[in-house]
């Protein structure tokens, strides 16, 4: 089987419709979203749309907590507070129970599923180093754990220093940001896996950041968040 994991996609409706338009292309069997489908963006509702209708498993992730209960915003930088606060007030309220329904971890396909970390996922850990990965290994029994959060496409083996998943390991895979990617590529990111073959593949490519980032100047969000998407940071 062939699962899209995507994630992130944090109201980029520019950069979602090019991510499902190359999973098309691709026989995906199945398309998984790692959560954070809003905030930073412009495009709430129409992302949130999207996912409920294509992806076949879609996780929580903290934007989405924070966009259903702006206290948890509270902890966000100043610029990730206003586009909660922001979205929370645009969000119609079928997406809003939508996003009140989703659950923080799955496990399909002998694969699991989490947004931020297997341990503790309520409390959004970031795995960004080989040690927070190691670290992780002990909180999911499969053989492979897909998470998003940081933004950084990253590979971490349980046991070697190998960026490239393989049988007879363990690993944490991050895919990266649908619509937000922050290792300086703005190029969009998620990722690709091979249940049968046992392969993963990382894509990246270019979208439409012009559109999406005069949408977030047109609706009043923070500059900030408009030109992050161009240097993809
Ligand atoms: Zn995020």
């Amino acid at each position: 089987m062939r699962l899209a994991i995507i994630s992130d996609i944090h109201s980029n409706l520019e950069a979602l419709n090019k991510s499902l338009s190359i999973i098309d292309s691709r026989k995906v069997d199945s398309i998984l979203c790692l959560g954070d489908v809003v905030g930073y963006g412009a495009n709430p509702n129409e992302c949130v749309e999207i996912v409920k209708k294509r992806c076949s498993t879609v996780l929580l992730g903290n934007h989405d907590a924070a966009a259903i209960d702006l206290t948890i915003a509270k902890q966000f930088t100043t610029y990730a507070r206003l586009s909660a606060e922001w979205t929370a007030g645009h969000l119609l309220p079928e997406h809003r129970s939508f996003l009140e329904s989703l659950p923080l971890t799955s496990s399909k396909e002998g694969v699991f599923l989490v947004h931020a970390s297997p341990f503790e996922p309520s409390e959004w850990y970031y795995i960004v180093s080989i040690l927070d990965a190691r670290q992780a290994f002990a909180h999911f029994s499969e053989e492979i754990c897909f998470v998003g959060h940081s933004h950084l496409p990253g590979v971490f083996g349980e046991t070697s220093e190998s960026q490239q998943v393989a049988r007879g390991e363990r690993f944490v895979v991050n895919v990266g940001s649908v619509g937000q990617p922050r290792d300086g590529n703005p190029k969009l990111s998620f990722g690709v896996f091979d249940t049968d073959r046992w392969e993963y593949e990382n894509v990246r490519a270019e979208y439409e950041i012009k559109r999406a980032s005069q949408k977030i100047l047109d609706a009043g969000l923070p500059r900030a968040l408009a030109d992050r998407l161009w240097a993809g940071v």
